[in-house]
């Protein structure tokens, strides 16, 4: 059996440091701060959403004279990359996921990680919680394909180079992750994120209802009942 998992927002709380980047950079540019769960309905679909609702925003503004959003873009990703580098940044496990790694793990279960996030940002998140790599297999990262999700691409090379005819179970937390998951076809999508996530419903119909709040939900009503 393939355990297939997401990264950020998965089985790392990075979602919140990915704002946190975001809204910093929001300041240095002299935009307003918006709050996490518009900034998810924004931007987790599909990031040209943020991009138009910041130049509607600003569009009379003196601001939006040197209002370059791939400038911004590139200074999220590089104050993210300072924060996750920064000892005095929190970096948690979602609840339940070390537990279900653990599970997956002691099932003989092929564990895999598919992510956006560069090797580096991965590396720097794994120092600090072993146990990811002592129970991740595999990781395919950013640098190893060209379009990021909701492009299935990720996935079909992840099949390609470790599927082989195994049944395949993958988790995601975010609509653009489901889509690109569910795109692939070949992988049975479960979702987890909470009832307040934007994309909640349809993360539920995507996956036919296959939706927990968190990886504790899920092992309680998938593993430990049994
Ligand atoms: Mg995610």
């Amino acid at each position: 059996m393939l355990y297939i998992f997401d990264f950020d927002g998965l089985l790392v709380d990075t979602e919140r440091i990915h704002y946190r980047a975001f809204m910093d950079v929001f300041t240095e540019f002299g935009l307003e701060i918006i709050s996490f769960w518009k900034f998810c309905r924004l931007a987790h679909k599909d990031i040209n959403h943020l991009r138009d609702y910041l130049f509607d925003k600003y569009k009379n503004y003196d601001v939006n004279i040197n209002f370059d959003f791939d400038k911004l873009y590139t200074r999220k990703k590089e104050r993210y990359g300072e924060l996750i580098n920064d000892i005095n940044t929190n970096i948690n496990m979602m609840p339940g996921a070390t537990k279900t790694l653990q599970w997956c793990k002691m099932n003989g279960g092929t564990i895999i990680v598919v992510t956006n996030s560069s090797k580096e940002d991965v590396y720097q998140i794994t120092k600090r919680h072993i146990i990811l790599n002592q129970c991740v297999d595999h990781w395919i990262t950013r640098d190893m394909y060209h379009k990021s999700k909701p492009d299935p691409e990720c996935y079909h090379l992840c099949m390609k180079l470790y599927g082989d005819q195994e049944t395949a179970i993958g988790f995601e937390d975010s609509i653009k992750g489901i889509q690109a998951m569910t795109k692939c076809g070949s992988i049975t999508a479960t979702g987890i994120c909470l009832l307040d996530y934007p994309f909640y419903d349809e993360i539920f119909m995507m996956t036919g209802g296959m939706i927990y709040e968190t990886f504790t939900d899920w092992l309680s009503q998938n593993v430990e009942k049994k």
